[in-house]
């Protein structure tokens, strides 16, 4: 379980400090996926690198499984970070790549294979375990790094719109993808995104977040009739 009480961030900027979250009370039950949707400078990025500390300024407090985030142990298994901007290895071959987790690791070879065949199979990229990165299209691309995150079986996904580079087929598709990931891992996971139609298609519930506080939170079928934010009234036509 992930909780935000009364969490707030703020970036040092010239002039002093620009408040990035303000306020946040949020919960985020074990095995939820939980989308967070929001305009550009929102806050959406700064809400998942707070989960994983790496914002110097906050207040209030942010727990994982009830451990403050300061007394967080960031290299075991918990988290598994996926962004736009991942970089795969260009002279290891895709199978090198999505084992490099477990390398690192010192996991025994016939394990590491194991899960490297397994992940690959249920990604659909076995048939490129062999080849290099840049034999890859860019949807080929951001599913190897999605299965270098997933190596580890971390209990915790955070993605940051690492879908938005691709086409909307193959979006579609990840999107498929991700919502049985998430079943089959039993993972829980947070995902931020500006693009409405993804956040309606994948989540159990959204989080609108405006201005770095969080405006409204729902399922989706509440919130196709019931929603209060000015983003969301827009976007259904409400
Ligand atoms: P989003 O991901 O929703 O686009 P961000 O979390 O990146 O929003 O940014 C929230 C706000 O914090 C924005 O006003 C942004 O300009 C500001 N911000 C983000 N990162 C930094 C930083 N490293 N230093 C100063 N301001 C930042
Ligand atoms: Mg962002």
């Amino acid at each position: 379980m992930i909780e935000f009480r009364d969490f707030s961030c703020y970036y040092k900027v010239k002039k002093g400090f620009l408040v990035a979250l303000d306020g946040i009370d949020l919960t985020v039950g074990d095995g939820e996926l939980l989308v967070v949707a929001g305009e550009s400078g929102s806050g959406k990025s700064t809400l998942l690198k707070a989960v994983l500390n790496m914002i110097d300024n906050t207040t209030g407090e942010l727990l994982i499984d009830g451990t403050p985030v300061s007394g967080i142990d960031y290299k075991d298994n918990l988290f598994a970070y996926v962004s736009q901007q991942y970089v795969l290895y260009p002279r290891m071959i895709i199978y090198e790549n999505i084992a490099f987790p477990l390398r690192n690791m010192n996991t025994r070879q016939e394990e590491v294979d194991l899960r490297v065949r397994e992940i690959a199979k249920e990604l659909g990229i076995y048939h490129l375990l062999t080849r290099k990165p840049s034999q890859l299209s860019g949807g080929q691309h951001q599913k190897v790094a999605i299965a270098r995150a997933l190596i580890k079986h971390p209990k915790y996904i955070l993605m940051d719109e690492p879908f938005s580079n691709l086409d909307p087929e193959m979006r579609a598709e990840m999107r498929q993808m991700l919502r049985d990931i998430h079943k089959t891992y039993d993972a829980t996971v947070i995902f931020v995104t500006h693009d409405l139609g993804e956040a309606f298609a994948l989540a159990d519930r959204i989080a609108v977040i405006t201005d770095g506080k969080i405006e409204e939170t729902g399922t989706p079928r509440e919130l196709r009739t019931g929603a209060k934010s000015e983003l969301l009234r827009g976007y259904l036509g409400l």
